[in-house]
């Protein structure tokens, strides 16, 4: 973009002044378009407004006693990496993605209740998808986004609690980088009929730090960038997969109840 002197000058005052660039929206125009009018990562896509949590949980939140634990802050044990173990680093209670690849249950999972603790580095790095960039896939397919989204702009249905590609969170719910947040995801799986046609989508209820951030949304498919969600038939149950995105984001805490 070729830009004004006096567009120039008032950017520089804008600095002066604040210290900082003015918020510029990352994204796309060039995508196919979503049902909901939106381009794929629509750079124009209105942010959902920003809501303070309150304060970080001062240590991992109670286990239900029929929960099957998938990470309790020592092994990885109930997963799998790319290749053979899981081999993202543990210590202090967590384990925190080492650029080995994503990592997966080894258990499958369909309707389910499920609960993860995750936190992105303190020492802020990169912005939009660059900065804390992490996910949660039921089925390995439908993501929920794990993204440092307090004060870094990015497309809306790339920010963190987004189901990637498709609906930004009702509300910007996130903590300061370094401060430990929740997602508490109500998954019900996609069915589909004899033909592979969707007899039901996905569907999903997602509270963050405990603010409810999807209420009964469906999925359009599987997670996809710059691509529209396509459904393909699969089974009734999936792995839970966690997302190695390069950058050194922290899980603790992860269990799940089976419905
Ligand atoms: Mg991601």
């Amino acid at each position: 973009m070729r830009i004004a002197p006096a567009m120039l000058s008032a950017t520089a005052t804008l600095i002066a002044v604040t210290g900082s660039l003015p918020a510029q929206s990352p994204g796309y125009t060039d995508t196919p378009k979503l049902p909901s009018g939106w381009h794929v990562h629509d750079s124009g896509r209105p942010h959902p407004r920003v809501v303070d949590p309150g304060p970080a949980p001062a240590k991992p939140a109670p286990v239900p006693a029929d929960a099957i634990v998938l990470f309790d802050g020592k092994s990885l044990n109930a997963w799998r990496g790319r290749k053979g173990d899981a081999k993202w680093s543990i210590r202090d209670g967590y384990a925190e993605v080492n650029r080995t690849g994503d990592i997966q249950t080894k258990q499958e999972f369909g309707d389910c209740q499920l609960h993860v603790e995750w936190a992105t580095p303190a020492e802020v790095k990169g912005d939009s998808q660059g900065r804390g960039n992490s996910g949660v896939f039921l089925f390995g397919r439908y993501e929920i986004q794990v993204l440092d989204s307090y004060e870094n702009v990015t497309y809306a249905d790339g920010q963190a609690a987004a189901l990637y590609g498709q609906q930004p969170p009702l509300v910007n719910a996130c903590r300061k980088p370094g401060e430990w947040q929740t997602y508490d995801i109500l998954f019900r799986a996609p069915r589909f009929l004899d033909d592979g046609s969707v007899k039901s989508p996905a569907r999903v209820t997602v509270i963050h730090n405990g603010i409810v951030v999807h209420d009964c949304q469906d999925y359009l498919g599987p997670s996809a960038h710059r691509n529209l969600p396509k459904y393909r038939k699969h089974g009734p149950k999936g792995p839970i997969r966690l997302q190695d995105h390069g950058n050194p984001v922290r899980f603790r805490n992860i269990w799940v109840r089976e419905l």
